[in-house]
């Protein structure tokens, strides 16, 4: 739906403050909440579209399915339904793109589809991403919103860590810059794969990244962890990432540091 055929008196409730927001505002804010500045996850094409000049997307890779390789109870229904409920046919969308002007490869998950986990197609099509990158030369974007590995792929998904790992270390040997923006969540297999080992690393306010979750954290070492632990804010202040980037400045920011990259 366009936004102009929205109507004016459709309310959005806030995940964050629990606000009533105006559809349209909120929509125009890029789902990001005027009150409390929550930032609702974004469908990766939605995510692409927010970054990209007008029709500059071209996807690549679009055919890559998963398959079952264990046989794991439940997966091929879960997988199917995922499909349905986002249209693809996996968590992650690659292509190449152009951020005012400037081509990048670039790579979005999306949490809807199961979590926006990584199995062998999500680590294969951003292993090709990065590939692609590095035989054309041109940047590589990441953006992530994952829980992590894809438990049903077991063994294969834990693969892909080291393989898309490998892929960013050949780009960097080359010289080719590589960002990863993390949003909410960005954790586990993810996390401690390609996506803590851009060249810059970028967060969205109050995006959850880390690799263990606190609860599992608290319950093993028997600690009390501080509130914010694993924000975008607290691995900011612990150095693990470069900037934190409001979802309304990404795109422009995206394409300042490309021009300090590039030019
Ligand atoms: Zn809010």
């Amino acid at each position: 739906m366009r936004l102009d055929e929205i109507p004016d008196d459709l309310m959005t409730k806030c995940d964050g403050c629990g606000a009533l927001l105006v559809t349209k505002s909120w929509l125009r804010d890029f789902k990001v909440c005027s009150r409390c500045g929550h930032h609702t996850r974004l469908p990766a094409h939605e995510r692409i579209e927010l970054l990209c000049d007008d029709g500059s997307f071209e996807e690549w890779e679009a055919h890559l399915a998963p398959r079952d390789p264990l046989g794991f109870p439940g997966y091929e229904g879960k997988r199917t339904a995922a499909q349905l409920k986002t249209h693809l046919k996996d968590s992650c969308v690659v292509g190449r793109a152009r951020i005012e002007g400037r081509p990048v490869a670039l790579g979005a998950s999306d949490f809807a589809f199961m979590g926006g986990s990584m199995g062998s197609v999500f680590g294969e099509k951003i292993t090709r991403l990065l590939e692609r990158a590095l035989h054309e030369r041109i940047p590589a974007i990441t953006v992530t919103s994952t829980g992590g590995a894809r438990m049903q792929e077991g063994l294969m998904s834990l693969m892909q860590m080291a393989k898309t790992s490998a892929a960013v270390a050949r780009l960097q040997a080359a010289r080719v810059p590589f960002i990863s923006v993390l949003s909410d969540p960005s954790t586990a297999g993810v996390q401690a794969s390609f996506a803590s080992l851009g060249d810059l690393i970028i967060a969205e306010p109050g995006a959850l990244i880390g690799f263990t979750g606190a609860r599992v954290i608290e319950q093993t070492m028997k600690i009390k962890l501080p509130k914010d632990f694993q924000s975008a804010e607290f691995q900011m202040a612990h150095g693990q990432l470069d900037m934190i980037v409001p979802r309304a400045k990404l795109r422009e920011t995206l394409a300042q540091t490309l021009g300090l990259l590039l030019d």
